[in-house]
């Protein structure tokens, strides 16, 4: 039985496409775009050329994208570029580390942080990201989707707040690019990352949309590269990489191909929740943390069989429906389902159409994730290892769940070439191998709560 990779937020494999479209720029166009002989501009012809293409996938124009080496590079860019002692800078307590450690080391210079959290189903409110604004607030940062629930949050209406004051706002779209559909006018942001490597692209190599007028300071400094924004030599390759992966991605948005995904992860999800004490992270507030609404064995579960009614048509616009496929269409640029006030949800969260966080009560998700490794099926847990000891999850925690479940939390996240016999594959495995730990668990009852 070949491996199941179910990690596609941790990193994707390289679609056959891109290895080939970059294969020649390592060996035989091998120049260096800075250089005016025809060697050199065969390497500018082709970076030129993913320019095109980015510009093509964000919205944007050719002069406003920025090469770089990925997210991290991205948002560190954005938020070092943009703030100095004395600015203000508003982001959440549940972005990815590039933005948090930013973040914290801007605050040992003088800069003001304040860090919004989530509503316990995962989404940021954007009334609180406006009662947090001060006359000197610079920079708003909020991720479009999260790395680890999946939620997609309302940049739009959080792009028309910072708009009203005059701040600049920048947007971690590394989950949701490749996955949904991006427009950067529509989105209202003045900069916005994106990473190569989490939408079948090589690793090391990304993109920062900078809108024309914003006043970026460069990271690095040195040569004039990409029209003195980005020093370093290009990673032409790469960057060709990144073209044809943004390219086979728009393709990916208008074939259908994520209506297909989405109907995997939710019968995955449904399948999972079959088994008793599990439920989901981040999806409609009745299946918030903590037992609100705990699912038992009989008790109904969302239904997969709802999705299929849906007048999902594989239109690039239509694409952002998805990102909560089956529980009604949502445009992806305003304001989500719930009442944010409160809390009540007409309809469950939108997330990307890849991603489930489930909680399985009484086992440790570490162990369930070396259980499934060693059947052959790659996922992630909800701890994230730092210096040998497990810290739970930051963004389960800001979300109000408990130390205990956001131990007991596991992440899947399906390729858009995931297969039915995949899911069938987990499904087989996961209920067995979730009753062996638990038979065997130090983790007492109770930790539920
Ligand atoms: N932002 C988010 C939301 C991410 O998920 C990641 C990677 O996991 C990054 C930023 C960092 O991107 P990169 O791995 O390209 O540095």
């Amino acid at each position: 039985m070949p491996r199941v990779y179910m990690d596609a937020n941790a990193t994707t494999p390289l679609l056959p496409e891109v290895v080939e479209a970059m294969r020649p720029y390592w060996m035989e166009r091998f120049g260096n775009a800075s250089s005016i002989h025809q060697d050199g501009q065969q390497a500018r012809h082709a970076i030129e050329s993913a320019r095109e293409t980015l510009a093509e996938f964000l919205g944007c124009r050719e002069a406003e994208v920025v090469f770089n080496s990925g997210g991290t590079e991205g948002d560190n860019t954005a938020l070092f570029g943009m703030l100095s002692q004395g600015d203000h800078l508003i982001t959440t307590s549940i972005e990815h580390s590039a933005i948090l450690q930013t973040a914290q080391r801007l605050e040992k210079f003088g800069v003001e942080v304040t860090y919004i959290a989530p509503q316990p189903c995962g989404l940021i409110d954007p009334e609180s990201i406006r009662a947090a604004l001060r006359p000197n607030t610079r920079l708003i940062s909020v991720m479009l989707a999260n790395n680890e629930t999946g939620v997609v949050q309302p940049v739009a209406e959080i792009g028309k707040i910072a708009h009203a004051i005059g701040a600049f706002f920048h947007i971690d779209a590394v989950q949701g690019a490749g996955k949904m559909a991006l427009d950067v006018r529509t989105l209202g942001c003045h900069l916005l990352s994106i990473s190569a490597h989490k939408m079948h692209g090589p690793k090391g190599v990304g993109a920062l949309f900078v809108r024309r007028g914003t006043p970026l300071e460069s990271l690095l400094v040195g040569g004039s590269h990409e029209h003195r924004r980005r020093a370093g030599t290009e990673n032409v390759a790469g960057i060709v990489g990144l073209g044809k992966a943004a390219e086979l991605a728009m393709h990916s948005l208008e074939d259908g191909t994520f209506v297909r995904v989405a109907g995997l992860r939710d019968r995955l999800e449904a399948g999972i929740l079959k088994i008793p004490g599990t439920g989901v992270n981040g999806v409609a507030p009745q299946f918030a943390p903590e037992g609100r609404r705990e699912n038992s064995p009989g008790q109904a579960q969302r239904s997969p069989g709802k999705a299929a009614k849906m007048d999902l048509a594989p239109r690039r616009g239509a694409v952002n429906a998805l990102v909560e496929h089956g529980f009604g269409a949502w445009d992806g640029v305003g304001a989500p389902g719930p009442d944010f006030r409160t809390g009540e949800s007409p309809r469950p969260v939108p997330r990307v159409a890849n991603t489930t966080n489930l909680w399985f009560d009484h086992l440790e998700s570490e162990a369930l994730v070396i259980a499934l490794d060693l059947k052959g099926i790659a996922v992630s847990g909800g701890s994230a290892c730092a210096s040998g000891a497990t810290h739970p999850s930051h963004v389960l925690l800001a979300m109000g769940v408990s130390k205990a479940r956001a131990r007991a939390s596991l992440r899947l996240s399906l390729l858009k070439t995931a297969s039915e016999a995949e899911v069938d594959r987990v499904l087989e495995v996961l209920p067995e191998a979730v009753a062996k730990l638990r038979a065997i668990s130090p983790v007492e009852a109770g930790t539920a709560g």
